[in-house]
């Protein structure tokens, strides 16, 4: 069994600073066996609920809500003024440089993409990525050149630096923190490599960035991309941010009003980035909200973050793997650095029933699936899916326990419910809020 990285961390509470404070802490949510009990929310990387500070700053701004860059009201002047200064903080927040530019985007997936549409050149990346840094650069056919990742970090790095001397590329891509085992790679060892071979990098922060400071300038880091709605603000917004020449020289990533200079009926002159890129109606809300998240996660002490949530996930581990036929997933052999994501099996229960079972009788929300990392699931569990519990800012000790407790339970005497073949809860009585009138049972992603 691999070792991950183990903190000596003590402190199990959960954060106490105001600026930490979420929309729905506590929430209650029914459960099968009857009663209701405070929803345990271990999902916090496929989204994150809002921080509270978020949701006042959108309070704050609708009423100013208007058009962006189109309007001579004084709201719209005010939307135009908060679109702007949100692009701004959000640029302080990860280091940027002073000629780098900030893209608002929908997500990461988009943000990546408006990458690979400007990339001048080959990019490399790892075999094991998120669909999200691994399928826009499939789309570029055999400018693509994907790298097998190694047992250990070192020999990782190894063979990324042996193709980038083999061939050069223009860009390596790599995630920053895997959403699948939370594992980290040397970022600033990356960036040297890369560098060293004359290629720039991109990092996929949508993990990574809700859990580590990164500044981009000190890091040398050429490109970022992360998402709202894993940032603690859910309204839709995430960027691409970096060296501005590439994207200035890409055409628009989309045609329409707002990315124009000029136009006639048959030829149209584009503007220079940001605008270029983000034609139609800018979500500024979506903006702020992002903004605000950076503001109060830049003032909340760093420290504190990490050893809230190293402790909290060295917690959950060792209970975990105390278990009699629990695994859980590793890439890396050795130390590794990770973020609060634990993904896990348990023998003889699929990954689907444990989910649904610990929700339906404990209220503790996981992800079960392939997370949309079909490569490595491959690699870590014969592209079986697996059980994924993640922390963050709001996550307590009594959460991952109440985790912990379920599954020992669930070994010990199987569920108390009955569950149908795909393992939901057969019968399940829990009523859905009255405005809420489809169950909405998907896969997508899985
Ligand atoms: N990269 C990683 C590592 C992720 O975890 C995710 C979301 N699961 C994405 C990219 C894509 O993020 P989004 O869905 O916000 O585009």
């Amino acid at each position: 069994m691999p070792t991950t990285h183990r903190s000596t961390a003590t402190t199990h509470t959960a954060l106490t600073h105001p600026l930490a404070a979420l929309v729905g802490a506590d929430q209650h949510v029914p459960l099968v066996t009857g009663g209701t009990v405070r929803y345990a929310n271990l999902d916090i990387a496929a989204s994150a609920p809002a921080l509270q500070a978020v949701a006042d700053r959108v309070a704050e701004f609708l009423p100013y809500y208007s058009s962006v860059h189109r309007g001579a009201g004084y709201a719209s002047a005010v939307s135009t003024a908060a679109y702007e200064t949100a692009r701004r903080s959000i640029g302080a927040f990860v280091g940027a440089r002073a000629d780098d530019v900030v893209q608002v985007v929908r997500h990461t997936t988009d943000a990546l993409n408006l990458l690979a549409s400007a990339v001048p050149g080959d990019v490399v990346h790892l075999d094991v990525e998120h669909h999200a840094n691994l399928l826009p650069w499939q789309g570029l056919g055999d400018r693509a050149r994907a790298v097998t990742a190694r047992e250990t970090v070192a020999l990782t790095l190894a063979a990324v630096e042996a193709e980038l001397a083999r061939t050069p590329a223009a860009l390596l891509a790599v995630t920053g923190a895997s959403n699948v085992t939370g594992e980290i790679l040397p970022l600033a060892d990356l960036v040297e490599i890369a560098h060293r071979h004359g290629a720039r990098i991109a990092i996929d922060g949508a993990q990574l960035v809700p859990h580590h400071r990164v500044h981009l300038e000190r890091l040398g880091v050429d490109y970022l991309a992360f998402s709202g709605h894993k940032l603690y603000a859910p309204y839709g917004a995430g960027v691409l941010v970096g060296r501005r020449d590439w994207l200035d020289a890409a055409p628009p990533y989309l045609a329409g009003g707002g990315a124009v200079r000029s136009v006639t009926v048959d030829h149209t002159t584009w503007a220079p980035v940001p605008a270029r890129h983000e034609a139609g109606t800018p979500n500024v809300v979506g903006a702020v909200a992002l903004a605000a998240a950076c503001e109060a996660i830049a003032a909340l002490p760093d420290s504190e973050l990490r050893l809230h949530e190293e402790g909290l996930r060295d917690r959950l581990l060792g209970a975990l793997e105390a278990l009699d036929g629990v695994r859980t997933l590793q890439l890396w052999r050795g130390e590794v650095e990770a973020i609060g994501v634990v993904t896990f099996t348990v023998d003889g229960h699929s990954a689907e029933l444990v989910a649904q079972y610990l929700s339906a009788e404990h209220g503790v929300g996981v992800r079960d699936g392939r997370f949309c990392a079909h490569p490595l699931l491959a690699r870590l569990n014969d592209g079986r899916t697996a059980v994924r519990a993640s922390l963050g800012l709001g996550s307590t000790a009594d959460d991952v326990d109440r985790l912990a407790c379920g599954i020992a339970e669930l070994v010990a005497h199987g569920p108390a419910w009955t569950y149908d073949g795909e393992g939901r809860p057969s019968p399940d009585p829990r009523p859905l809020p009255a405005w809420v009138t489809e169950t909405g049972a998907g896969t997508a992603c899985a």
